[in-house]
């Protein structure tokens, strides 16, 4: 299986380009966040859990999104591969991914950094809308959606989420900052890591990360 982790700070635009790069390459796009907010709506006992955290802009503990995380990656249609969306977000993240993937005889084959200063990522997260059927991300100053308030793709209705207020995003950023450094040292360390410059145009980043990845026909392969 293809394994891509998808790196970046909240507001990078990893759901965006995550989304693009699973189209391309026909594989599922796996976002921790996605499953989580899927999981409180459901009103599952992982979703319970994970609400007392995400409210507070916290990281989950790492046992619930592990597991979480690898039986998403169980399914079917994870079989060649997936495109890792807000997972890994510390080292025993990225550690219990490996061992996992070892056991199948696979890796994550690349882990591409989206790189957007802070100031910026501040004024993205204050500015960004999310369609309520299936989470397709806006962004008042910088992807808009052609209607105000309605999703191009559905047609639902587009709605803050709650993490996104500015005193949960300075929260949320200064936590994450220093963990998303540990996990692009540990994809750095096993050559596996390109760094791409998050300020270009959408279009443009994701022409670089497909650049990155190569022609895709790994994909699968393994
Ligand atoms: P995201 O949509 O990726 O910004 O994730 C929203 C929230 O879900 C985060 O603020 C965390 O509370 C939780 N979450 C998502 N991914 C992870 C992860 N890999 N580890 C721990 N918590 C996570």
């Amino acid at each position: 299986m293809t394994v891509i982790v998808l790196l970046g700070a909240p507001g990078a635009g990893k759901g965006t380009q995550a989304a693009f790069l699973a189209q391309r390459y026909d594989i599922p796009h796996v976002s921790t966040g996605d499953l989580f907010r899927s999981a409180v709506r459901d009103g599952s006992p992982i979703g319970q859990e994970a609400r007392r955290f995400m409210e507070r802009g916290q990281l989950v503990p790492d046992e619930i999104t592990i597991r979480m995380l690898l039986g998403r990656l169980a399914e079917p249609d994870a079989a060649r591969g997936a495109i890792l969306d807000g997972f890994p977000r510390n080292r025993p993240q990225a550690e219990a991914l490996d061992t996992a993937l070892a056991e199948h005889g696979s890796r994550v084959d690349r882990a591409l950094g989206i790189e957007v200063p802070v100031d910026e990522l501040v004024r993205r997260l204050s500015g960004r809308w999310i369609c309520r059927a299936e989470g397709h991300p806006y962004n008042e100053q910088t992807n808009p959606p052609a209607r105000p308030g309605v999703c191009d793709l559905d047609g639902s209705q587009l709605f803050q989420r709650a993490d996104d207020q500015p005193e949960t995003i300075r929260v949320r950023l200064s936590q994450q900052l220093s963990s998303l450094e540990e996990v692009v040292e540990h994809y750095r360390r096993r050559d596996v890591l390109e760094v791409i410059d998050g300020m270009r145009p959408i279009d443009e980043v994701s022409d670089a990360l497909v650049a990155a990845i190569g022609d895709g026909s790994a994909v699968g392969k393994r």
